[in-house]
């Protein structure tokens, strides 16, 4: 069997003018994440990877480049899990992390929890050696911009983010020749959130999930819509009962409209091979490399594909 990668730069009504770079970071984050993988890695060093590669990139929302919350700082969420021993780690509410990925991972193994939030993660992050990067650092001019275009208009933000806001968070989903499969999400959260609101991407079942039974997924969208209907697992206890991962993601992504009137998108991956990259909002950028293929599309049913060159 090949090894698959898959990356997602968020889902949300990307413009135009943000289309070509979304599309050429996803496409970087897989190269990436597939070189790990191929010179040896694990599976869990390919997804941390790739998704340390889209932190790192400002045109997301994770890492550097995230979004600012009502107070005007930045309050980060990740999660990594090892679909082989169903082992996690997560973080959230953390302040001035570059690669909260990382975090997530260093709690999934080096304490004897899953998940770690506020001052308490920041503090772990701080006793492993991690560095604080100031604000400043992490947020862009464009995004301060925004915050301070959008802040008197706060109530009708909230109304309009479940498809028109940017809800870049990014996550990785991966396979290995063996059939072992793992997954990562990372994010700023939603601009002008309350201060110690929680969103999908931290939380185990809703903003990523993997098992070796079923597969691996990370997930994107209005987060308060995916905690509810636990879209990760959701999209997996489909694959269960013998729904291909693209009907199964499309079938829970309906369903998330029609119940709680949410959007979003998501990336799957099955221990037999298959995967997808499927969205209810006007766009999502994507990336999977698999063989020496790398496929990518932004826009609903866009398919495209070049040679992979690591
Ligand atoms: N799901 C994220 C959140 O609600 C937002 C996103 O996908 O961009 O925090």
């Amino acid at each position: 069997m090949s090894a698959v990668l898959v990356v997602h730069g968020g889902a949300w009504a990307i413009p135009d003018e943000l289309a070509p770079v979304s599309v050429q970071g996803v496409k970087a984050a897989a190269r990436h994440g597939s070189s790990v993988l191929r010179s040896g890695g694990s599976l869990v060093d390919a997804v941390e990877a790739a998704v340390r590669a889209l932190e790192d990139n400002t045109v997301f929302n994770a890492g550097h480049g995230a979004t600012l919350k009502i107070d005007g700082e930045v309050q980060l969420d990740a999660i990594i899990v090892d679909g082989k021993t169903l082992a996690f780690g997560s973080v959230s509410c953390v302040k001035n992390i570059a690669n909260p990925v990382s975090l997530a991972r260093a709690v999934m193994e080096k304490t004897s929890h899953v998940m770690l939030t506020g001052r308490g993660a920041d503090k772990f992050a701080e006793s492993i050696g991690i560095a604080m990067v100031p604000t400043d650092k992490l947020v862009t001019e464009c995004e301060r911009k925004e915050w301070e275009k959008h802040k008197k208009y706060i109530a009708a933000v909230n109304e309009e983010f479940n498809t028109q806001w940017a809800h870049d968070t990014v996550g990785a989903v991966a396979l290995d020749s063996a059939g072992n499969v793992a997954c990562a999400t990372s994010t700023g959260g939603t601009r002008h959130k309350m201060v110690g609101r929680v969103g999908d991407s931290p939380v185990i079942g809703c903003g990523a999930y993997a098992d070796n039974i079923s597969g691996a997924v990370s997930c994107t969208g209005h987060g308060e819509s995916i905690l509810k209907v636990t879209l990760a697992r959701l999209i997996l206890s489909h694959v269960e009962q013998g729904k291909s991962v693209e009907d199964a993601s499309q079938l829970s992504l309906q369903h998330m409209g029609d119940r709680v009137q949410g959007a979003g998108g998501a990336i799957v991956v099955s221990p037999s091979g298959q995967w997808a990259a499927t969205f209810t909002t006007k766009r999502m950028a994507w990336a999977a490399a698999e063989d020496d293929v790398l496929w990518f599309g932004i826009d609903p049913k866009e398919k495209l594909k070049e040679k992979l060159s690591l």
